[in-house]
């Protein structure tokens, strides 16, 4: 492992000792930790204060932004400008979240496709990426200012049901906040470290880590062995948490004083919370509003959440038999997430698993300080681990627009084998390049090419029908190996790129500099590319759609449908993101209502159609009996 330290700044190569941290990147909470005199510990703010902020951000009239404690307060008076739980967004479509609309309290943007969600702030669309790459910022930020130097190279935590999108999403997000992600690890792993769990090369495990937080749960059951985590299993709720808890308090207090006390919401969740908190320690909650006097007592409390907690222990069930192992394999179970300070929790986790789970350590801070002990490692600062082989630099292939697209991030142990699904673009395509490029830029222009083939003999099929799979590997040795096929017709080509790690550290370097220094310039070029990509396909889908439904259409509507067209046509022809995200709107709000009443006339002549099947059928029938 090189231990060479860039100045991401300047892109200067330097010779002192560069920071590394850990970053626990939160549905309710974020957190960063550094190892500091040996110890993995969460960093503090400027004033001492641990920098664990609540993932909320703010966005006032001028786009300048309020996080965490600041930002709070909003989410009741501007729920459409305050930004919560964006983790769950991550690597998701508008159609993937649909049903669960209703409780997201700012404007997801709508869009029948499957492209990747923009949220609406102010008028202005942001990605869940650029979101999270502001909680990122601001920790960085916050973490500079106390350490009083540059904070480049970290490590984020995933839960370790993220997808290959959503780790990707994770990344993008670190890069675009200026920070040097050196690996996504997944939040069970992380905090096994934090535990000193897969640290002695010797040692053979297997634990189960349960972590309930604001508003998710997961429970993953981790073997460890030679230092390596394979998670055998993960189970959970998207949505169940402590925030969970606090909503069933309020609701067992608007059903036990029906009649009397009128709450300001914002005040309720914070009372139900900190009944929470004081209920778990034994004691009795009691609070004045105004003249009413309101109280939860632990019995109530127990009464409330024992559903709550049942469903979690539900999925540990599941989760044990997924991994096909019996409890009593189970080595230790560690907890982590604020909720599993709740007494009652840790009683069925003891009662479910047959032993007292592993609390000693803070549970909010677990997976942060065990991502700061795996950037740690990754530093090199831990001379009795090995690191195992590596990638050094990420490898993927040219998408639409001359895009990078990663299939083998960088970091990934090797070997390896990944593999992505690609299309075609246009109706009846038959070739297809694969370019094959290494490197952290969002855009080939800047990376390393290291050869390209090209897919023949693709059977003619309408645009987005052909589903190509690309296959890389790297072996041992090294050796890159990559493979595309056409997974309907089986069509299938290769090739093999040797040494790709004879690349000097001293131009790694270089080439990991350059994508943090142009993180921002990268990333706004290639949301463009996204965005006329995006709207390139609409246009397409219209003409198709005008085409193929002219009878149908009215002279007035083909018109319209052509001036928006023209409308679309000219804002790419401005490159700016938010005009042509604008005219897309226009399009499908006016082509929308049209391809339903179609759709709708189209099913209306499929029914009668099969009346007339159904009826030529029972004449068969007639006929076959009167032949009888
Ligand atoms: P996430 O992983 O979703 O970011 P956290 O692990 O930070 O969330 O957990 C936040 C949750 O922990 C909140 O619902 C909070 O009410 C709960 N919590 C924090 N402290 C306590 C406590 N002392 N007792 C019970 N619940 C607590
Ligand atoms: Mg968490």
């Amino acid at each position: 492992m090189s231990k060479i330290s860039i100045d991401f700044k300047t892109g200067l190569i330097k010779k002192n000792k560069p920071i590394y941290a850990g970053i626990d990147l939160g549905t309710t909470n974020s957190l960063i930790a550094t190892i500091q005199n040996s110890n993995a510990e969460i960093l503090n703010d400027q004033y001492g204060k641990p920098l664990f902020i609540p993932s909320i951000i703010y966005f006032k009239d001028d786009f300048s932004v309020l996080h965490g404690d600041l930002a709070k307060p909003y989410l009741e008076s501007d729920p459409e400008s305050t930004i919560y739980s964006i983790k769950r967004l991550m690597g998701k479509s508008y159609k993937d979240l649909e049903t669960k609309k209703s409780n997201i309290g700012y404007r997801l943007h709508e869009d029948s496709t499957e492209n990747l969600i923009k949220i609406n702030i102010r008028g202005k669309y942001f990605t869940p990426i650029e979101l999270s790459s502001f909680i990122l910022s601001n920790l960085k930020l916050q973490a500079e200012q106390s350490l009083n130097t540059v904070l480049e190279n970290v490590v984020i935590t995933v839960p370790a049901y993220f997808n290959d999108n959503q780790r990707q999403a994770t990344r993008d997000a670190g890069k675009l906040a200026g920070l040097n992600v050196l690996r996504i690890i997944n939040e069970p792993t992380a905090a096994c470290l934090a535990y000193g769990i897969g640290l002695d090369r010797q040692e053979s495990k297997i634990i189960a880590v349960y972590d309930l937080g604001g508003g998710t749960f997961d429970i993953s059951i981790l073997r460890v062995e030679d230092g390596v985590f394979d998670v055998l299993s993960t189970r959970g709720d998207t949505n169940l948490g402590g925030d969970d808890f606090d909503q069933a308090i309020i609701q067992y207090w608007s059903d036990k004083y029906k009649d009397g006390i009128q709450f300001n919401l914002n005040k309720i969740r914070l009372l139900a919370e900190e009944a929470k908190k004081i209920v778990n320690e034994g004691e009795i909650f009691s609070s004045r509003i105004l003249s009413s006097v309101i109280e939860l007592s632990p019995d109530e409390f127990k009464l409330i959440s024992d559903k709550l907690i049942e469903k979690t222990i539900e999925c540990c069930k599941l989760a044990i038999l997924d991994s096909k192992l019996t409890i009593d394999q189970i080595d230790s179970v560690i907890l982590v997430g604020g909720s599993t300070r709740l007494k009652l929790v840790r009683e069925a986790i003891k009662n479910f698993f047959n032993r007292t789970p592993d609390t000693s350590l803070n549970p909010d801070y677990a997976i942060a300080t065990g991502a700061a002990i795996q950037a740690d490692i990754l530093a090199g600062n831990r001379k009795d681990l090995l690191l195992l082989d590596i990638n050094p630099l990420s490898l993927g292939i040219e998408t639409l627009g001359g895009i990078m697209d990663v299939i083998i991030p960088r970091n990934s142990k090797i070997p390896i084998q990944l593999a992505r699904e690609y299309t075609t673009s246009k109706d009846g395509q038959i070739n297809l390049k694969i370019s094959v490029y290494q490197g952290e830029r969002d855009l080939v222009e800047n990376n390393r090419k290291l050869g390209e083939f090209i897919l023949k003999n693709i059977p003619p099929m309408p645009a987005g029908i052909p589903k190509i799979q690309v296959r890389f590997s790297i072996n041992a040795d090294g050796i890159l190996n990559v493979k595309a096929k056409e997974l309907r017709t089986n069509i299938e080509q290769e090739v093999l790129i040797k040494s790709q790690f004879s690349l000097s550290p001293e131009i790694i370097a270089k080439m990991l500099s350059e994508s943090i220094q142009f993180a921002n310039q990268d990333m706004e070029i290639k949301s463009l590319i996204d965005t006329v990509n995006e709207a390139n396909a609409l246009l397409l889908a219209t003409e198709k759609f005008i085409n193929e439904n002219t009878e149908h259409l009215s002279k007035k509507e083909i018109l319209i449908l052509n001036e928006h067209k023209l409308n679309l046509q000219k804002s790419i022809q401005t490159s700016i993101k938010n005009d042509i995200q604008i005219s897309m709107d226009a399009l499908n709000s006016f082509s929308t209502p049209i391809a339903h009443r179609i759709m709708d006339m189209n099913i209306q002549a499929a029914l009668r159609n099969q009346e007339i099947l159904k009826s030529i059928t029972e004449e068969i029938n007639q006929d076959g009996q009167k032949i009888k």
